[in-house]
């Protein structure tokens, strides 16, 4: 297969994320307890991650073993329960950034209610301000909040060096439904939504665009879920 995506319809990729779901590493009792609870709570409870990015939140930090995890976007504390959950090996502090009073609040209750107060701190303001207040670096950094808010917060992270030397940002989102890749990719979101990932698209495009711009950093763009666009400082080529 030369290309990277697969055709699905609408109907097969449900299918292919329920398949997916059933047959990977699951989550614990608590982070699906917590997803249903959002889901059913929350009338934009699409903004969290699905059970499968849980999932995949769960592996990627029990491989990648980080001592710190930086979190930009908290929504209802989903994530960060699963980075929680991800890094009981490691002990990480898990730094989640939020605005929304209405969500810290949300996440705050979470967070009690699951004891995860020792690891977790929840910084509450905008994440352009509240990320210059960090100090020291982190081994993962997860991208997550307002779309054109990602040049930014990537800018700071890496002008201030909170990426430790072999950490990894991963932003989400970054296709916008498909936005990014052109007006025409996504015919079957609703004309509710579809104005506000347009503009999503166009400032995601824009940012996918220089990202590779940039001399410090390699960059792939992953086309799982809805885009994951990983970043690593670039290290110096192997000699031939
Ligand atoms: N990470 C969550 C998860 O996986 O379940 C979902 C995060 S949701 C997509 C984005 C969150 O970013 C929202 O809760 C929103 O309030 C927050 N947000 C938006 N703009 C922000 C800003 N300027 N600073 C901090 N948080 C912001």
């Amino acid at each position: 297969m030369l290309g990277s995506v697969l055709p699905f319809s609408e109907d097969t990729a449900d299918r292919v994320s329920e398949y997916c779901e059933q047959r990977s590493l699951g989550i614990s009792d608590a982070l699906v307890e917590h997803w249903e609870y959002t889901r059913t709570h929350f009338p934009d409870a699409d903004k969290m991650s699905s059970k499968l990015q849980g999932s995949w939140m769960v592996f990627t930090a029990k491989d990648r073993k980080p001592k710190r995890v930086l979190e930009i976007g908290c929504y209802s504390g989903y994530s960060a329960l699963a980075w929680y959950e991800g890094t009981r090996d490691t002990q990480a502090e898990v730094v989640t950034l939020e605005l929304s009073p209405k969500m810290i609040a949300a996440s705050r209750a979470a967070f009690k209610k699951y004891c995860v107060e020792d690891r977790i701190k929840l910084i509450e303001g905008p994440a352009d301000q509240t990320l210059k207040t960090l100090t020291g670096d982190f081994d993962l950094i997860f991208v997550d909040a307002n779309k054109d808010g990602y040049a930014g917060y990537v800018k700071t992270i890496l002008d201030r060096k909170l990426l430790s030397p072999n950490g990894i940002i991963l932003c989400d989102n970054v296709f916008a439904r498909g936005l990014s890749v052109g007006a025409d990719c996504a015919p079957w979101l609703n004309d509710h939504v579809r104005p506000y990932w347009l503009g999503c698209g166009q400032v995601l495009d824009e940012f996918n665009t220089r990202l590779i711009e940039d001399p410090r950093i390699d960059v792939v763009i992953l086309p799982v879920f809805d885009g994951v666009t990983n970043i690593k400082w670039k290290v110096p080529a192997m000699p031939t």
